[in-house]
């Protein structure tokens, strides 16, 4: 067993009816990186999601979390373990406060102190958030909108974070707050794992990037040398 890897995924296969989304996927991330899927629309980066975070089930393959097997875990007690998703279109409760739509991130905790302390923490993170705490989610700008989701998903303490495309939709300004967010979250020693349609972003903040085509594993690499690749930059970063 190697303590250095956080996730270990070996042969993932999904299908939607007899469609392959994700076809023969192995990779691994190892501790204290940003680790980043970067590939087109349609490419298989959402179910690779949604396959880690128990919300479907995979045709076949393996995924480890801590060195532990964790196909077929239900999404609730993958949180409690540590695996913590921010979805694709950030999925808020709309029409719920922005406080309650933080503290739903924290339904497994029973200690209201505790409870507080992570809500004071994530308004620490998050100043623009605090003076909005009662105002209906679905008000928020996207970009604090996105603040929201994220901050949700740091009520549940992971030990790694999933981020699927984050910056989608949000003005630029935007997008480097979500990669300052995302970096310093990291150096606090959650890992993370970015799915993004904005390779540039991506492959820029991550230490591991992944890219994926059809459902399959086309490169792997340290992000920095994927970014200089002549392949990559012509495909994804239009270059
Ligand atoms: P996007 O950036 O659009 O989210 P993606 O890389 O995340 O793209 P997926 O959403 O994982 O890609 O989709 C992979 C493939 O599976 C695509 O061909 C898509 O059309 C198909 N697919 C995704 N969800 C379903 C579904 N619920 N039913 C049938 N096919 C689906």
């Amino acid at each position: 067993k190697n303590n250095d890897i956080v996730l270990e995924v070996k042969d993932l296969s999904v299908k939607y009816g007899i469609v392959p989304a994700v076809d023969g996927v192995t990779f691994s991330v190892k501790k204290g990186t940003i680790a980043t899927i970067v590939g087109s629309n349609g490419a298989g980066k959402s179910t690779i999601m949604k396959a880690l975070t128990g919300l479907i089930t995979p045709h076949k393959g393996s995924i480890r979390f801590f060195g532990e097997d964790i196909s077929g875990v239900a999404p609730d007690c993958l949180v409690e373990r540590g695996l913590v998703l921010v979805p694709e279109g950030r999925r808020l409760f709309k029409d719920m406060t922005v406080r309650e739509n933080l503290e739903t991130g924290a339904y497994l905790e029973r200690n209201k102190t505790a409870i507080k302390k992570y809500l004071d923490e994530v308004l620490e993170r998050f100043p623009a958030l605090k003076n909005r705490l009662g105002a209906r989610a679905g008000s928020l700008s996207g970009g604090q909108q996105q603040m929201v989701a994220v901050g949700r998903a740091m009520m549940a303490r992971p030990k790694m974070l999933l981020l699927d495309e984050p910056t989608i939709g949000l003005a630029p300004a935007i997008v480097d707050d979500i990669a300052q967010i995302i970096l310093d979250i990291a150096a606090e020693g959650v890992d993370v794992m970015l799915v993004e349609q904005n390779a540039e972003m991506a492959l820029e903040i991550a230490t591991h990037a992944f890219i994926i085509e059809r459902g399959q594993i086309l490169l792997d690499g340290p992000a920095h040398d994927l970014a200089k690749s002549e392949q990559v930059r012509k495909a994804y970063l239009g270059i």
